[in-house]
């Protein structure tokens, strides 16, 4: 079985959209307790590579990396790039601040997270490469759009079953990365 009720929702994604495929490099972000990386590590084999990121610890999963540590630590993004050194052909974000129950706060502190994914993906996605990320919908989500729409070439809205009706959250899945990397990629 799987950890997390969410694995349904990227196994949902997964599904329509077929993004993870054998060989690929993916950095799954905000990982615990390791429901997506459980989904994603059958998926790429043994060529690929696939490093999970949460600041809360995670048991591990078969031919994964698990680094526990905070993305919002320069440390912990080092760590993150050095064990992706030629850089992600998907970034997966499933990010969510804890919530303080101001809706104001907690939206603003969501959106800051999609931001922070998308700056990854800035700096270590491959060209055509995938951003997959959980947005909740409200204040900010517009502008987020519209960077995403700079730097890739389609976006697309998805709202997995799994994923309760009465939540604002959706996944957005950015595809076909047209930026330049600002990390060299070797
Ligand atoms: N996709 C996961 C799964 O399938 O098991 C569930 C992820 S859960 C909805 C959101 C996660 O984001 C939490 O584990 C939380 O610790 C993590 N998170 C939130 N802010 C973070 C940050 N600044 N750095 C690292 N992880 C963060």
């Amino acid at each position: 079985g799987y950890r997390s009720r969410a694995a349904y929702k990227l196994l949902e994604i997964q599904e329509k959209d077929r993004i993870i495929r054998p060989g690929m490099r993916i950095l799954d972000v905000g990982a615990a307790p390791g429901g997506w990386t459980q989904v994603a590590a059958p998926l790429i084999g043994r060529q690929g590579r696939l490093v999970a990121v949460d600041r809360l610890p995670m048991d591990p999963v078969a031919d994964a990396t698990v680094i526990c540590g905070d993305v919002y630590e320069d440390a912990v993004i080092a760590a993150c790039r050095e064990a992706l050194p030629e850089g992600a052909d998907l970034i997966m974000s499933d990010m969510a601040p804890n919530m303080s129950g101001i809706a104001s706060v907690d939206q603003a502190r969501a959106i800051d997270l999609a931001e922070l994914a998308l700056d990854m993906a800035q700096r270590w996605l491959r060209p055509g490469g995938t951003l997959l990320i959980k947005v909740f919908m409200g204040s900010g989500a517009e502008e987020l759009r519209r960077a995403l729409r700079k730097d890739f070439k389609k976006i697309v809205v998805r709202k997995p079953e799994a994923s309760r009706a009465r939540s604002t959250e959706q996944y957005w899945l950015a595809l076909d990365f047209q930026g330049l990397a600002q990390e060299r990629l070797d």
